[in-house]
C-alpha cells in the first residue's frame, strides 16, 4: 500500500515537472522546445546531450540516427526499444535542440550557460525517480557525472556514487552517433561491449528484461 502511494505521488510530481519543463525558454539561442519523454517512473535514468533536429520535430528522445544505433546496443542485451521507451526514463543535459554548429555538419554543443540552466530540471528527477542506475550517453553527459579527459578512461566501466545524496550506479556510453568511429574500432568497440555487458548484470536492467513480451 504504501509503495503504491509513493509511486501515485511520483507520478504526480513528474506529471507537474514536465508540464512546467515544457514551459520552458530560459535559453534564447535554443532553436526548439523541451523534448519529453513519456514515460513518469523508473529505476534507469538514461540521459543524453540534447535532442537533434528530428528529435524536435518527432518530439520524442533518440527518436534518430543515432537513437537506431543506441536502440540496436540495447537490443543486443535483451531490451527491445518499445520495452525501453516505455519503462525507461530518458533525459538529457538539455532539453532543447541547440541548432547546428555553423563550423561543422553536426548540431552546435550547449554552452556553459544553457547547460547551467538546463541543470534544474535532470537534478529534479533525480531526486525525485531516485534511479539504481544513471546511463550517461557522451562525453557532455558523462562530465555532469565523473571527471574524465579521454572517453576510454569511463566507458566499459561501472562506477558506484553518491549523486545529489542518492546512491546508484553509472555506466557510460559512447554517443551513438552515426558518424562517430569510436565505437566502431578498438579499443572503443570492445569497451562498448563491456559497458553493454555491465549494464546487463545488473538487477534493474534484469527486471527490465522481464517486461519484454
Ligand atoms: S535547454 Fe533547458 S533550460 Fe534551456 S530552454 Fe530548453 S528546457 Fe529550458
Amino acid at each position: 500500500m504504501k509503495n503504491s502511494k509513493k509511486s501515485l505521488d511520483i507520478h504526480r510530481e513528474i506529471k507537474i515537472h514536465k508540464k512546467k519543463l515544457s514551459n520552458c525558454r530560459l535559453c534564447k539561442n535554443m532553436k526548439g522546445t523541451p523534448v519529453i519523454c513519456s514515460n513518469s517512473s523508473s529505476d534507469i535514468l538514461l540521459i543524453g546531450q540534447a535532442p537533434g533536429i528530428k528529435e524536435k520535430v518527432i518530439n520524442k528522445p533518440f527518436a534518430w540516427t543515432a537513437g537506431k544505433n543506441l536502440f540496436s546496443w540495447f537490443y543486443k542485451i535483451d531490451v527491445s526499444e518499445d520495452n525501453f521507451r516505455k519503462n525507461v526514463y530518458m533525459a538529457s543535459i538539455c532539453r532543447c535542440y541547440p541548432g547546428k554548429n555553423i563550423k561543422s555538419s553536426g548540431d552546435r554543443v550547449p554552452s556553459i550557460e544553457e547547460i547551467n540552466n538546463c541543470k534544474q530540471w535532470l537534478d529534479f528527477e533525480i531526486n525525485i525517480l531516485k534511479p539504481k542506475l544513471i546511463i550517461p550517453v557522451g562525453k557532455l553527459a558523462i562530465e555532469k557525472f565523473i571527471s574524465f579527459q579521454k572517453l576510454h578512461e569511463v566507458v566499459g566501466k561501472k562506477f558506484t556514487k553518491k549523486v545529489n545524496g542518492i546512491s546508484l550506479n553509472i555506466i557510460c556510453l559512447p554517443h551513438p552517433s552515426g558518424i562517430s568511429m569510436w565505437y566502431k574500432k578498438n579499443p572503443g568497440k570492445a569497451l562498448l561491449e563491456e559497458s553493454l555487458f555491465k549494464i546487463h548484470k545488473t538487477k534493474v536492467w534484469q527486471n527490465l528484461i522481464s517486461k519484454e513480451k
